[in-house]
């Protein structure tokens, strides 16, 4: 059976919901930390929009509150899906890239790091923001903190710097699996948790029998969807994008190449 499809992301959900989770989204979580078991369900928007905006409709529907994290960039930046998002009670923050956006200069980048805030802060009152990994850049955009604080643009939160991975157990369905963190070069949490899932329904089952962690945040892409169209030219991107990467990690002509034309595909 194919994994990664709204079907089987509302398994996910309802088997949270069957288990007593409570859903918050990230400002939330930071705010008015619930006591007792608690999801997290961050949603960062790389690219098709429109999948986020099914996600969100499903998890209405369902009465789950997510987060949503939107790029500058065409393929994320949709107002008419940001709004719409926005409308069905979601948190919506800024998915940031702007330390490598203007190749590493940090002034060039806090000034519209500043601007693409106010940006998105016209949909939603943004008080938290994630990174976005850039993985063919040789920069790393959470070096933005290094000597700025979340706190001076009005922000409460950032994955990555405001939770402790140890308390709280971190899943993300990079590569389509639970388990493909070989793939991500950036994405990556230290933890103390010793948990290992592959597929959805593994994911689920363990939920139902009770031995799943009481805190959690999920990193779902916008990846998910029924379009069996859609589900394999994904998969085959995907695959051959993993494959890449692994090469571009040895080969430094093949990874300079590769960088150019992930940045050329992603103008803004
Ligand atoms: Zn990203």
């Amino acid at each position: 059976m194919r994994d990664f499809t709204l079907k089987s992301y509302r398994s996910l959900l309802h088997a949270f919901q069957q288990a007593n989770y409570e859903f918050q989204t990230f400002e939330e979580f930071l705010s008015q930390p619930n006591e007792g078991k608690t999801v997290v369900m961050r949603h960062d928007v790389d690219e098709l929009a429109w999948n986020a905006l099914k996600m969100a409709q499903l998890e209405n529907r369902m009465g789950v509150k997510a987060t949503y994290y939107f790029r500058i960039v065409k393929q994320s930046n949709v107002p008419e899906v940001i709004e719409t998002i926005a409308r069905l009670g979601h948190e919506v923050g800024y998915h940031y890239e702007d330390l490598v956006l203007a190749e590493g200069d940090e002034k060039k980048a806090m000034e519209t790091f500043e601007e693409h805030l106010t940006y998105f802060r016209k949909y939603y009152p943004v008080k938290t923001v994630s990174m976005h990994g850039s993985s063919s850049s040789r920069f790393d955009n959470r070096l933005l903190w290094k000597n700025h604080g979340l706190s001076d643009y009005g922000l409460i939160g950032e994955p990555y710097l405001s939770i402790d991975f140890n308390q709280v157990f971190y899943m993300t369905d990079t590569g389509f699996a639970w388990d493909g963190g070989k793939y991500a070069t950036r994405d990556v949490v230290e933890s103390n948790f010793d948990l290992k899932f592959h597929s959805t329904s593994q994911v689920v089952r363990y939920i139902e029998q009770g031995g799943y962690p009481e805190k959690v945040m999920i990193l779902a892409h916008t990846l998910w969807t029924d379009n069996w169209f859609q589900w394999y030219g994904l998969h085959i991107r995907e695959f051959f994008r993993n494959n890449m990467k692994l090469i571009a990690k040895k080969n430094r002509f093949i990874g300079d190449l590769y960088g150019k034309m992930v940045k050329l595909y992603w103008k803004k």
